[in-house]
């Protein structure tokens, strides 16, 4: 395999000057993710600087830096570290002859994102490159793309922003042939005032499509408006998914699949499609539209990405759901403590209603960065835990207080202040027959709680 990157070709890209010939196979800019042949990245941040961890990346193999101090190790020294990677980010997608897919949204990005990237991988394997984990912002865009490798068929990549004018940044540096948004809602709301600037802001994803370029957009979301007429300045194609008829790619059909997933007769521009979505609830199967949709735009195998979606492995904290042993006999919990807002804690809720429980408990840690409209949204979740069916509530955190009193005398509920609190109770509240759901925002860190609960099994 020839290497990644080497020296000359990150001094070229860069505009830096290479201490010493090297190459390698990958790249970090975070020590502790350093491996052997990485290129390690030191770049100065708020509190910590790259450049302290430089002999730290090359104990563990590195095989080069990129460095703004020059450093006893080859290295290309460059001026700004941050706009170095940029630049080596842009090199990368300039070489790249295969196509590339953004994915952006409030909710669901990473779910989306690795759905196509195994529906795409189950029919060129090996030869599809993704952004890890949730690497969406600034740095974590050019990061994935300089860790594309050159002969890519594919490139899927995540996409996020807390702030007008940052998508339309990253856009241009990914130029997607495909652009994803799956859903708008008030995430990040604090930063934007009202949902609709969150649409536009979002919309700024179709900015950098590539000529030719297909915009995929939810058509059941209030702002399909604000989506489609950006999309119509930038793409040469629109496609719309979701669950009403009218979308180009739609359900006609969902039932419930054994084990939790759905099975769903889909619509598409040009076939229609029978095919199992492993993970549950309708929000899954909203983001497998929009999987189907783009491998269409690309030409891809639209069969094969329907076997993709059938065994796409559960998400850790995203709908992961574990069998827990109580006496007596079993109970579920639905771990989704990685993230929540409005919109994903009514789908998730409207999910827990479906599953066959003798008694259904929500553990609900509050919602983060939701501004001046916090109080107000908090309670609003009162609706979807009654449609949920929810028999006991333990509320985490006090942002939570809003819905604490929307239930009294309605829904029962113990109201406390933090996860450790909320570790015992259900500890001793839980029996058999159970169906729990756990989810808040990742700082509550209701993740304690699956893990204690996961340790007992
Ligand atoms: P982040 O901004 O933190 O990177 P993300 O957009 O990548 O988040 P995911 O991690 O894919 O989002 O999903 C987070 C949660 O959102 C899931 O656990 C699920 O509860 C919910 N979710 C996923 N897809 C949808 C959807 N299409 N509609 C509503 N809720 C969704
Ligand atoms: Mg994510």
């Amino acid at each position: 395999m020839p290497p990644l990157w080497t020296s000359a070709q990150i001094a070229e890209a860069t505009g830096g000057a290479a201490s010493a010939p090297f190459a390698v196979s990958g790249v970090a800019f975070d020590s502790r993710e350093v491996g052997p042949g990485d290129l390690f990245v030191a770049m100065k941040g708020e509190t910590t600087d790259g450049h302290k961890f430089v002999d730290k990346a090359f104990g563990q193999g590195a095989a080069g830096a990129i460095v703004s101090e020059p450093v006893a190790h080859p290295h290309v020294l460059v001026r700004d570290s941050a706009l170095a990677l940029e630049a080596l980010g842009v090199a990368s997608r300039k070489r790249m002859g295969g196509k590339l897919i953004g994915v952006t949204g409030s909710v669901g990005k990473t779910g989306t994102k690795e759905a196509l990237f195994q529906a795409l991988d189950r029919a060129a394997p090996g030869q599809v490159h993704r952004s890890v984990n949730s690497y969406n912002n600034h740095v974590g865009v050019p990061l994935s793309l300089t860790r594309m490798p050159r002969d890519s068929a594919y490139g899927v990549f995540e996409m996020g922003m807390n702030h007008a004018g940052e998508l339309a940044a990253l856009t241009r540096q990914v130029r997607p042939h495909v652009a994803i948004v799956t859903a708008i809602a008030p995430a990040h709301i604090e930063f934007f005032g009202t949902e609709a600037k969150i649409a536009e802001a979002k919309a700024e994803i179709f900015e950098g499509l590539e000529p030719g370029g297909t915009a995929i957009i939810p058509y059941d979301s209030p702002h399909v408006a604000t989506l489609y007429n950006k999309a119509e300045r930038h793409a040469a194609r629109i496609l719309t998914f979701g669950m009403s008829r009218e979308a180009d790619i739609h359900a006609l059909e969902i039932v419930a699949a054994p084990g939790g997933g759905s099975l769903v007769t889909a619509k598409l521009p040009d076939a229609e499609l029978c095919f199992t979505v492993a993970a549950p609830g309708d929000h899954w199967v909203s983001n497998a539209l929009a999987v189907l949709a783009a491998v269409d735009a690309l030409g891809g195998d639209l069969a094969a990405a329907g076997l993709a979606l059938a065994e796409m492995p559960g998400l850790p904290g995203r709908g992961e759901r574990h069998i827990l042993p109580v006496a007596g006999g079993q109970a579920l919990l639905i771990d989704e403590s990685y993230n929540a807002n409005p919109l994903s804690m009514t789908a998730t809720l409207t999910q827990l209603g479906r599953e066959t429980a003798e008694r259904r408990i929500a553990i609900l840690g509050g919602m983060r960065e939701l501004g001046d409209r916090s109080a107000e949204l908090h309670a609003g979740l009162a609706e979807p835990l009654r449609a949920g069916q929810v028999d006991f509530a333990i509320l985490v955190g006090a942002e939570m207080a809003p819905l604490a009193a929307m239930l009294d005398g309605f829904i029962p509920y113990v109201h406390v202040p933090d996860t450790a609190a909320a570790i015992p109770l259900i500890q001793t509240e839980m029996r058999a027959g159970d169906a729990i759901l756990v989810k808040g925002s990742n700082g509550v860190g209701l993740s304690r709680l699956v893990a204690t609960l996961g340790q007992a099994a």
